[in-house]
């Protein structure tokens, strides 16, 4: 992915945002369904005890930050396409409506915009045409780019992915950011914690109190301009210093 050099103005050169209940709100049910596939996935394919297979899941969830990395974690062998497919093959994503307000936001925005998710790309495709936000990212950070190699997984046995720093590390390679102007928006509260280890600024997005590592907390996506003006906002004190600074050595070199 190419980085755009150029200077705005702004706080930030990059906008850096989660996928799934970061631009769309919980209340979606595509998140409950997933977890219901995983589950069902876990029994069908993993041969896993029924009553253990929703405490599991959770479990592994809030200690790996996805049940996916947990379930590798433990040394269960799968193919992950084949997961990614069960999993997001049927989930309701009719429930899913074009954001005409989150897309005018996003288009007005001066920065570079990007999609860093653990989904794989069919999902995020399309999830991205179903809000009409498809053509207001410059690129997809997905669950393919971190994994794969040619259309091959890495590992059987390992993933990277958020909230790993080593994931958020390799995304801002990959993008070509710098942490230091880039903001990180993510759900997740442990995906935050980790962008700020990482060098990001961070959004925690569905709540309104503030997380571990978090410098902003946005209730919605929605809400972005009221909490982060900024991000519309050239930096008029650098520049202001910068162009006094200019013509200070402008009238010397004349004089
Ligand atoms: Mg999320």
């Amino acid at each position: 992915m190419d980085a755009i050099v150029s200077y705005n103005g702004a706080k930030y050169d990059c906008l850096l945002f989660d996928l799934d209940d970061t631009l769309y709100p919980l209340s979606s049910g595509v998140n409950l369904a997933c977890r219901k596939n995983i589950e069902d996935y876990m029994l069908k394919y993993l041969h896993m005890d029924e009553s253990e297979v929703p405490r599991m899941c959770l479990e592994l969830y809030r200690e790996y930050g996805t049940t996916m990395a947990g379930l590798k974690a433990l040394g269960y062998e799968f193919d992950n396409d084949e997961f990614h497919e069960f999993v997001h093959g049927n989930l309701p994503y009719e429930t899913l409506k074009p954001d005409p307000v989150l897309r005018n936001l996003l288009l007005s925005t001066p920065q570079r915009k990007i999609i860093f998710t653990n989904s794989d790309k069919g999902h995020t495709a399309r999830v991205l045409n179903k809000l009409g936000l498809g053509d207001c990212f410059e690129g997809i950070i997905c669950f393919e780019t971190l994994n794969h190699v040619d259309d091959k997984p890495i590992s059987k046995s390992h993933i990277l992915c958020k909230p790993s720093v080593e994931a958020i590390e390799a995304a801002v390679n990959i993008a070509n950011l710098d942490p230091k102007r880039t903001i990180f928006f993510d759900d997740s509260a442990r995906n935050i914690a980790s962008g700020k280890a990482a060098g990001l600024h961070t959004v925690v997005v569905g709540r309104s109190d503030l997380v571990e590592g978090a410098d902003y907390a946005l209730r919605s996506i929605h809400n972005m301009k009221e909490a982060l003006p900024e991000i519309w906002e050239a930096e008029t004190k650098d520049h202001h210093d910068q162009i006094l600074q200019s013509a200070a050595v402008e009238t010397v070199v004349r004089a």
